[in-house]
């Protein structure tokens, strides 16, 4: 019988054990993250016409390693409830863009979910432009959010690149010419705070539309009627392309305050004053904000909307509690359809 001698017996089971704990660990990285899943990734325009309702989230890149890893134990927090899709922010300065690009590949490849990149025209030439899309493209990303983006810190308006993009409708124009992404474009039921008037920036959102937003995701709004009363101008406008509301689960009042009075979103009244009425009360803001956040979404599905775009400022437990809430009561059917027991609306009932 071949007999192994003492040393190359232990060499052996050292590189038996080495190979277990790699094929193991593999294994339980796949697990985690159920690679491969790039094949079930697709155009958010093709989504929104098969599936509903349609939840999304929405993520900014954290600005260091360990960030970046808490950012993907969060979303796998939520990958349980199913978004039809992730998008993950554009911030200006080529570091933190660099951060949306390496953020975007990493959920979309390894973790196996819809990505949607935003893109703004903020300090970058239309050459500058392209690469990223070039980029983009090449690590499978099929979804573009296309803006303007807001003007840089200390600057308090947007000034284009000398060889780049005024509007958002200008980049959504030249994507649409040279590529072939899926394109989102940004929408504001309380108007743009630059537009001089509600209909200047109708026109230009229809602008936006023709020159090949396939949808349009809103700036975050707190009153369900503003919203129902922009989606009945835009359809008067000629557009037909999905709205999505955006939606922010509030969870700290004056971090509410601050965004509101930057973004021209308005608070109503009677909710800034139960905000007020818990200042110096944390959980107790996190608390109304799940329930207002609850509520206004239980409204805008079973009147139609296709679906909801949540603002989740890296943090799963507000978005986990409301979305969780939405599925238990399946909140996008009417009491009608579940008294005769039918399926729920088509999507865009509105369109
Ligand atoms: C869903 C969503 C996601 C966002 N994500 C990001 C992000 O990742 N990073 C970031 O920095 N910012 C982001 N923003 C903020 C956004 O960049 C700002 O709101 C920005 O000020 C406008 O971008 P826009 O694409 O809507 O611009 P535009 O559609 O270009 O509109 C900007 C202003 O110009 C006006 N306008 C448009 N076209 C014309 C024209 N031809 N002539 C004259 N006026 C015109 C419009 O009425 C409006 O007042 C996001 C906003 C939303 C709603």
């Amino acid at each position: 019988m071949f007999m192994l001698s003492p040393p190359v017996i232990s060499l052996s089971a050292k590189l038996l054990l080495f190979i277990m704990l790699d094929w193991l660990g593999a294994r339980m990285r796949r697990r985690r993250f159920q690679l491969p899943l790039r094949n079930q990734t697709m155009r958010i325009s093709e989504g929104l016409r098969a599936r509903r309702p349609f939840f999304s989230f929405e993520f900014f890149p954290p600005q260091d390693d360990a960030g970046v890893a808490q950012l993907l134990e969060t979303i796998e927090t939520l990958r349980s409830l199913r978004p039809a899709y992730v998008s993950i922010t554009y911030g200006a300065g080529g570091s933190a863009r660099a951060r949306t690009v390496e953020l975007s590949k990493r959920i979309q490849n390894e973790i196996g979910l819809t990505v949607m990149s935003h893109v703004t025209c903020v300090g970058s030439s239309k050459r500058d432009l392209r690469n990223l899309f070039y980029e983009l493209r090449d690590s499978g990303i099929e979804n573009i959010m296309a803006l303007r983006g807001d003007p840089p810190r200390g600057q308090s308006a947007f000034v284009p690149d000398p060889n780049g993009f005024a509007y958002a409708s200008e980049l959504i124009a030249m994507l649409r010419r040279e590529f072939d992404f899926c394109i989102g474009g940004a929408a504001y039921p309380e108007k743009h705070p630059d537009a001089v008037s509600f209909e200047d920036d109708l026109g230009h959102l229809v602008e936006k539309v023709n020159a090949g937003a396939e949808f349009l995701v809103t700036q975050l709004f707190f009153d369900n009627e503003a919203y129902f009363r922009f989606v009945e101008r835009v359809r008067a406008a000629g557009i037909r392309v999905p709205i999505l509301p955006g939606i922010w689960p509030i969870t700290n009042y004056k971090q509410i305050a601050r965004i509101t009075a930057m973004c021209g979103s308005i608070l109503p009244p009677k909710l800034r004053s139960e905000l007020e009425a818990r200042a110096e009360e944390p959980e107790a803001v996190k608390e109304l904000g799940v329930s207002y956040a609850t509520l206004q979404c239980t409204d805008l599905l079973r009147r139609g909307a296709p679906g909801i775009h949540f603002y989740t400022l890296n943090r799963s437990p507000a978005t986990r509690a409301v979305v969780s809430a939405l599925h238990a009561a399946t909140a996008w059917q009417t009491y009608a359809e579940l008294l005769a027991g039918s399926q729920p609306p088509p999507i865009g009932k509105l369109a």
